[in-house]
């Protein structure tokens, strides 16, 4: 049982109604408040609280120069048990019960609302792995890009997919983005074109980040897998369908995926989610032994994604869930690290778009409007098939459970026009 997690915990801090940061979340992010003050803060309510000051005043057992950083990850260094005790003691701090620190005016000096900060890309990201484990979307896509009979590849249900994306230029919620330019052949029997892809899509999809991991050569079983995982957050992995379907054979994703994938800036903690763990599907085929696992490795997160034009309100356009996964967080890191990688804190892993079993739940536009031959009206009576240019695209999710609600708040992206 983790101390922080008590679902009778409530905090002196003000917390708003279905707020996704009470007292048991606890996330990490990085702020910068408007006189330039950056460092790794931590979200209650609406309140962000610097973590270095809070430290200076000598209420945590690890040293405050940790969280005098523009990045988490020299926090992630030390490693689980560390970041598990550290949330005990913000718990404790910020607990309804402790008289001492909420009368102690220099906490205040802690303080910045949400809306006088900025939220800055967290971590430093070292690696980057995109996964493909959502069978509904893999099934889809192989639907529409092969044959329903046959739309899982012969390998799907024996390895979690995946492909290594590009770390560079993974961005913070609120960043816009570029429009990318790119080979395209919209007609089978035409020469490619060039210029502005004309297929922009989202990818609906969770990440987690890692602790350092072991030494080149070794392995992370299933079971050890949960103290390599320091946390999660929301991830659009923006792709350019048009360039990705020319583009990809045979080595797969390239230009299509690596131009942007935006986060949310809160990681919240796997330590923090881990009272809503549920059950997965069945398996079937059975699993190689290295991929078997014991307990309830999938989480119930609902995830929504919204599209919002310009100058009009938002149009909710998916609902899903991160329970709907397939292969889940540690059968996906016993398989990367199976032959040996090795793994580094700050690396990140994400899910591969998330699609549920209906068309409400579907994870990309691609799928949404069934490649291009469905459209989804904007609250301004304009058609969506893919993203158009100044839409704003907005990702949310949160787990809830006995009265309990802990989220992630929003990742938040504008497309502009091709430069
Ligand atoms: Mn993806």
């Amino acid at each position: 049982m983790i101390k922080a997690n008590d679902k009778n915990l409530s905090s002196w801090i003000p917390v708003p109604e279905n707020s996704d940061f009470p007292i048991q979340n606890i996330p990490f992010g990085v702020f910068k408040a408007k006189d330039g003050n950056i460092g790794v803060a931590t979200r209650i309510g609406d309140t962000v609280i610097d973590l270095f000051k809070v430290g200076q005043l000598d209420y945590f057992s690890i040293d405050a120069a940790v969280f005098n950083s523009d990045k988490l990850n020299k926090l992630m260094r030390l490693g689980k048990q560390a970041t598990r005790k550290l949330r005990d003691e913000i718990s404790a701090v910020f607990n309804t019960e402790n008289q001492e620190a909420k009368n102690n005016s220099a906490l205040k000096e802690t303080f910045y609302n949400i809306n006088e900060v900025e939220m800055l890309m967290p971590i430093e990201v070292g690696d980057y792995t995109d996964f493909y484990s959502s069978e509904q979307h893999a099934y889809n896509v192989g639907c529409m890009f092969r044959d329903p009979n046959n739309a899982l590849l012969p390998n799907w249900k024996h390895i979690p997919v995946g492909y290594h994306g590009r770390a560079s230029s993974i961005i913070a919620s609120g960043v816009p983005i570029h429009r990318p330019k790119g080979q395209q052949k919209p007609n089978d029997n035409e020469p490619p074109v060039f210029g502005p892809c004309k297929l922009l899509d989202f990818e609906l999809e969770v990440a987690f980040i890692t602790y350092d991991g072991k030494p080149l050569g070794e392995s992370i079983s299933t079971k050890e897998a949960d103290d390599y995982i320091f946390g999660m957050c929301l991830f659009n992995d923006w792709s350019a369908r048009d360039i990705q379907k020319w583009e990809y054979v045979p080595l797969g994703p390239f230009l299509a995926k690596n131009f942007a994938s935006s986060m949310s800036p809160w990681i919240v903690t796997l330590d923090a989610l881990e009272p809503f763990r549920t059950e997965s599907t069945v398996q079937d085929p059975e699993v190689f032994d290295y991929l078997k696992f014991e307990g309830n490795k999938n989480i119930d997160i609902n995830l929504q994604v919204a599209i919002q034009p310009e100058g009009t309100d938002e149009a909710v356009v998916s609902n899903s869930n991160y329970k709907y996964m397939y292969w889940n967080m540690n059968q996906q890191l016993a398989h990367h690290t199976i032959n040996g990688c090795n793994i580094k804190a700050g690396d990140m892993m994400a899910s591969g778009t998330i699609s549920g079993n209906d068309e409400s739940a579907y994870g990309s536009m691609l799928e949404i409007s069934w490649k291009g031959t469905k459209s989804v009206t904007m609250a301004d009576g304009t058609e969506r098939k893919f993203i158009a240019d100044n839409d704003t695209v907005i990702m949310r999710g949160h787990s809830e459970k006995d009265g309990v609600r802990v989220g992630f708040g929003e990742v938040v992206t504008k497309v502009l026009p091709a430069k």
